[in-house]
């Protein structure tokens, strides 16, 4: 996804933005998968300082939220998902340590090293894997995490209509031990890397989106903007449904040593 000119691949940002409101999340995975990248970091007091980087309206935010004792921040540069974030946030009684921001992940508001964990479910790819993990590891303490996750190929070589597909949408897209090498790169320990499963693509992300484009539809019959961006959404999904066996989404987890 590249933001310039208040567009995202050509559609208005706050149109997309409207219509992610009425989902829980916005790109693939789900509770399971956020408590398995949890379960590889070790040593959070209930004073860690947690960020989660382009959080959206917070999905995946509440559950680390209900499952760690630390303070998160949540950012995001869509006001309107912070909204929302913090909305839920304090309808499940957290707003006393989770906070959303709105802000940009290309310039943390943190100081450095004082982070203990730096989340970020689908969103890295903003700013690209490599730059990321580089620029962020400078708001991690010493010897503590990162997980983020991220599309990545699972084979060598691949069809070219897919090939092609993710080099229009996401160049930096590359094999598993590629990621795996540069979060080495970057000054990291790599904890560990797994594969999100199929569920988290159809069952959490693709069936959600089914009702709300039903809604948005209904606001916005004969919006041409919200017609292309359905027709993209059926594209990208026939895409991941033909050639899901050559790339999905993996969580990497590294320590910064
Ligand atoms: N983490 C959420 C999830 O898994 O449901 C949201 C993932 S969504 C695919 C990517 C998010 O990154 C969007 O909410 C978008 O607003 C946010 N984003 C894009 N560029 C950003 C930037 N430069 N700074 C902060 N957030 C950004």
């Amino acid at each position: 996804m590249n933001n310039d000119n208040n567009t995202i691949y050509g559609f208005d940002v706050n149109l997309i933005c409207e219509f992610f409101l009425n989902t829980k999340r916005q790109g693939p995975g789900s509770p399971d998968v956020t408590l398995k990248a949890l379960s590889f970091i070790d040593n959070l007091s209930d004073t860690a300082q947690i960020a989660d980087i382009g959080c959206g309206t917070g999905g995946q935010t509440m559950v680390l939220a209900q499952n760690v004792s630390g303070t998160i921040t949540g950012l995001d540069f869509f006001s309107g998902c912070i909204d929302k974030f913090n909305l839920d946030a304090l309808k499940l009684n957290l707003q006393n340590r989770v906070k959303g921001i709105v802000g940009s992940m290309d310039n943390l508001p943190f100081e450095k090293e004082s982070l203990d964990l730096i989340w970020s479910e689908g969103a890295i790819y903003n700013i690209g894997f490599e730059r990321g993990i580089n620029e962020w590891r400078d708001y991690l303490k010493p010897d503590r995490y990162i997980a983020v996750s991220e599309s990545s190929w699972f084979t060598e070589e691949r069809p070219a209509e897919i090939h092609d597909f993710w080099m229009q949408e996401y160049q930096e897209i590359d094999t598993i031990p590629v990621k795996v090498a540069q979060m080495q790169r970057a000054g990291y320990l790599p904890v560990a890397s797994f594969v999100l499963p199929e569920k988290c693509w159809t069952e959490h992300y693709y069936q959600p989106l089914i009702e709300a484009r039903k809604l948005m539809l209904e606001k916005y019959p004969q919006n041409e903007t919200v017609k292309k961006l359905i027709e993209f959404q059926h594209l990208e999904e026939a895409l991941y449904n033909k050639y899901k066996g050559f790339y999905g989404y993996v969580f990497y987890i590294g320590k910064k040593i």
